[in-house]
């Protein structure tokens, strides 16, 4: 083996080894970049046979940082569907199980005096940089630690959407107590008001020193 090719090993697998801590060369470098991200913990805080229909899937791990340890494809949480399977760390289902329970199905009584049966899951794992800006850090998303959820639909078939639900007094009332709420189980979440999230809500488990709600 020539010198040349091993030093080339060595970065290839030191490429590897680093995963998301700055990962150079791969193609998707310029897309976004994963310094300074930390990776989640992404052990499951719950049984997810217990609160969710979830089925374990391999981890993901791609070149360009974004990996999902523990990964599982989660078709509902706590009695609530998802309209799209949702792909996440395991992490992740404790805490939406306890916003959905404590969070959202009070709030839906108190708005609507029904509860909650599904939820429109506009996002859940991508491979992506925040907001969809080339060049800006790898969304928590890329970690399968975030949720995006555009609306909440009731028993009866209603559907509050996180975007017209600033128009009717009992949404905007729903949508900004579950939006609240979700601060005591996330580090970070943002819905309208906040730049490209004004038809979502988006929920994670960032690692970040303050959290941003
Ligand atoms: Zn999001």
């Amino acid at each position: 083996m020539s010198m040349r090719f091993k030093w080339r090993r060595a970065a290839i697998m030191a490429c590897l080894c680093a995963g998301i801590a700055g990962c150079s060369g791969g193609s998707n470098t310029t897309y976004f970049t994963t310094r300074g991200l930390k990776a989640p913990q992404a052990q499951c805080t719950v049984d997810p046979r217990t609160v969710a229909v979830a089925e374990p899937i391999r981890d993901i791990r791609e070149r360009s940082g974004c990996q999902v340890e523990n990964a599982y494809r989660v078709s509902s949480i706590g009695g609530i569907s998802f309209s799209q399977p949702a792909i996440m760390n395991c992490g992740m289902i404790g805490p939406l199980d306890t916003w959905f329970n404590d969070t959202v199905q009070p709030a839906a009584q108190r708005a609507f005096g029904e509860s909650v049966v599904a939820v429109n899951v506009a996002a859940s794992y991508a491979c992506r940089p925040r907001n969809n800006k080339r060049g800006a850090k790898m969304s928590e998303h890329g970690f399968g630690n975030a949720i995006d959820i555009a609306s909440f639909t009731l028993e009866s078939g209603r559907k509050v959407e996180v975007e017209q639900g600033y128009f009717s007094w009992s949404e905007k009332a729903f949508i900004k107590e579950v939006r609240k709420g979700a601060c005591e189980d996330f580090n970070t979440v943002l819905g309208p008001g906040d730049a490209h999230h004004n038809d979502h809500i988006h929920v994670d488990r960032a690692n970040r020193s303050r959290k941003l709600c």
